[in-house]
C-alpha cells in the first residue's frame, strides 16, 4: 500500500514539481500553501491549478505571524539585494528566517489529523545554497523533533530536490510526461516580480529577477542536455528521449 502524504505546494516549479512526483510513489491526502504577507497572489493562484490538475485538495493556511516579525524580500524590499539583517549578509534578501521550521511544523500538526506519514516539500540545497532551512542536516534534525516534540515516531520529509540543480528538476517532470512538465513549465509560477504575464521559452515571469534567472538557465541546461542524450539515444519528445536515455542507462538518476 502507498504511504499517505502531505505536500507543501508554493505553486513555483519545485514543489509542482514535487507534487507531480509524490501523486506517483504515494497517496497525496493534501497539499498545503501558505499565505505569509507575499507581495503577489499570482503564486497562490499557480497552487490552485496545479492541486486542481493532479487533484488533490488544496488547503491554504493563513500565517500573519511571519509578516509582523520577520524581514525578507518576499514581504517587501528588493529581492536583488543581499539580505537587509546583518548576521543574514551571506544570504539573499529572498530568505526568511524560520519559514520552513514553521511551515513544516504546521504541515506535521496537519498530518495527525488526516493521518499522513510522508511531508513531501520542494526544498533544495543546490541553487540557493546557504538558506540553512533548505539542507539536508535540517532535515535531519527536524525529523526528530516531530518523532520526540509530537510523539509522532512515523513522520518523514521527502525531498526529492534536495540535491537537485534546476535542469535537473525539469528532466523529474518530463520522465513522467510531456503533458505534466508543459503544465509545469506554463503554470507554475517562481517570479519574484509577480509577473505571470510575459512568457518565454521556460513558462512566465519577468525574466529579470534571480528566480527568473535561475529558472531559465535550468531550461537551458536541460535542453543542452536533451539534446546531447538525443544524439546517442535518439527520441521525438523530451519524455521520449529521457525514457530512452533511462533504459540506456544513461540517466539512471530519474528512475
Ligand atoms: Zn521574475
Amino acid at each position: 500500500m502507498k504511504p499517505r502524504s502531505l505536500v507543501l505546494l508554493s505553486g513555483g516549479q519545485d514543489s509542482s514539481t514535487v507534487l507531480a512526483l509524490a501523486s506517483q510513489h504515494t497517496n497525496v491526502v493534501e497539499a498545503m500553501a501558505f499565505m505569509y504577507g507575499q507581495q503577489h497572489s499570482v503564486e497562490l493562484e499557480a497552487a490552485r491549478k496545479v492541486a486542481a490538475y493532479f487533484s488533490v485538495p488544496l488547503k491554504i493556511v493563513k500565517v500573519t505571524s511571519l509578516e509582523e516579525v520577520a524581514t525578507s524580500a518576499l514581504l517587501g524590499g528588493d529581492v536583488n539585494e543581499a539580505h537587509p539583517l546583518p548576521q543574514f549578509k551571506d544570504l539573499p534578501a529572498s530568505y526568511v528566517p524560520g519559514r520552513n521550521i514553521l511551515f513544516f511544523t504546521l504541515g506535521a500538526a496537519r498530518m495527525t489529523k488526516i493521518g499522513a506519514t510522508q511531508l513531501w516539500t520542494g526544498i533544495n540545497a543546490t541553487d540557493y545554497s546557504g538558506y540553512p532551512d533548505c539542507r539536508p542536516e535540517f532535515v535531519k534534525a527536524f525529523e526528530t523533533t516531530i518523532h520526540r516534540g509530537m510523539e509522532f515516531p512515523e513522520f518523514e520529509i521527502v525531498a526529492p530536490l534536495i540535491d537537485k540543480t534546476k535542469w535537473q528538476t525539469w528532466a523529474l517532470a518530463y520522465n513522467i510526461s510531456d503533458q505534466v512538465g508543459d503544465f509545469i513549465r506554463n503554470v507554475s509560477h517562481t517570479c519574484y516580480n509577480g509577473d505571470h504575464e510575459t512568457k518565454h521559452d521556460w513558462g512566465y515571469g519577468c525574466g529579470e529577477c534571480p528566480a527568473c534567472w535561475l529558472r531559465a538557465k535550468g531550461w537551458d541546461e536541460f535542453n543542452q542536455w536533451i539534446e546531447a542524450l538525443r544524439s546517442v539515444v535518439g527520441g521525438d519528445t523530451y519524455h521520449e528521449t529521457i525514457r530512452n536515455g533511462v533504459q540506456d542507462g544513461k540517466a539512471m538518476w530519474l528512475s
